[in-house]
């Protein structure tokens, strides 16, 4: 296994405050991983840290692939829906990869954006304002600009947080294909029974490496035990901080 990504004792902090530390290991070309943990684990920050959107405060994340090689799909608690733009517009933004940030938009992708839409499912809502779609409609269309951004490395926050069954099974029919199509794909999960079902790789994190590896061995019993504990022992550590450690709201 060829590995496409290493981490090298990373450490990412905000404010001095580490939420990823001490974390090693890589990810093979074409593998297929969860990262699972605790709320605050550091999940997100970690993807972020991959892709170069964050610094690392100590270590480092070594690959040879430029940001754009990155496909990303953040956690839907980041993404502001009000913003004025329709699904076909929203889908195009993936074509920024091959018409580049100002670009012109070709005729090409117009089609390959229609396709993507009904890739997954959503045929005839490109002119919907995406203010006006349910979670899950709307996850099929930050599905579809991954789709048609055709990246080599997806990475996943939270996919199928807060979404119904039928699209997290139409979904995840995707996330599927793109493992077999040979790209490498690192998500955000909170359900078990999907990791263990669907993903071989396993990355276990509260903060620090609880395990990485195969999924039966890092999903142990024991291992989840010690996530929990590790993440208690952080509430108790931010009680007795006081008010002064508290950040300004
Ligand atoms: P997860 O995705 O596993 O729930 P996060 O990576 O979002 O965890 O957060 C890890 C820790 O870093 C948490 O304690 C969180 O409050 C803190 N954190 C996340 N983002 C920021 C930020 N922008 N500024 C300050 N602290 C942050
Ligand atoms: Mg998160």
């Amino acid at each position: 296994m060829t590995p496409l990504i290493r981490l090298d004792n990373l450490t990412v902090a905000y404010d001095r405050h580490p939420a990823v530390h001490h974390v090693s290991g890589s990810f093979a070309s074409g593998s297929l991983t969860a990262i699972a943990g605790p709320n605050g684990a550091g999940k997100s920050t970690l993807l972020k840290a991959i892709m170069g959107e964050l610094r690392p405060a100590e270590g480092r994340v070594e690959h040879r692939l430029g940001r754009r090689e990155f496909g990303y799909l953040p956690q839907a608690a980041e993404i502001d829906r009000r913003f004025p733009i329709s699904v076909i517009d929203t889908v195009m933004l993936g074509a920024w990869k091959t018409s580049g940030a100002f670009g012109r938009i070709v005729p090409a992708d117009a089609r390959r954006a229609g396709e993507a839409l009904s890739t997954v499912g959503l045929e005839g809502f490109g002119g919907r304002h995406i203010g006006s779609l349910s979670a899950g409609q709307f996850q099929r269309v930050l599905f579809a600009r991954l789709l048609l951004q055709d990246a080599g490395i997806i990475l996943l926050d939270e996919p199928f947080t807060a979404i119904d069954a039928r699209t997290t099974k139409d979904l995840l029919d995707i996330v599927v294909r793109w493992h077999g199509e040979g790209r490498t794909v690192i998500a955000v999960l909170h359900d078990f029974e999907l990791v263990r079902a669907h993903f071989p790789q396993t990355l276990l994190l509260a903060r620090e490496l609880v395990g990485w590896g195969p999924t039966a061995e890092v999903m142990s019993p024991a291992n989840l035990l010690k996530a929990r504990a590790m993440a208690e022992r952080w509430e108790e550590d931010a009680e007795t901080c006081g008010p002064e450690e508290a950040p300004a709201a």
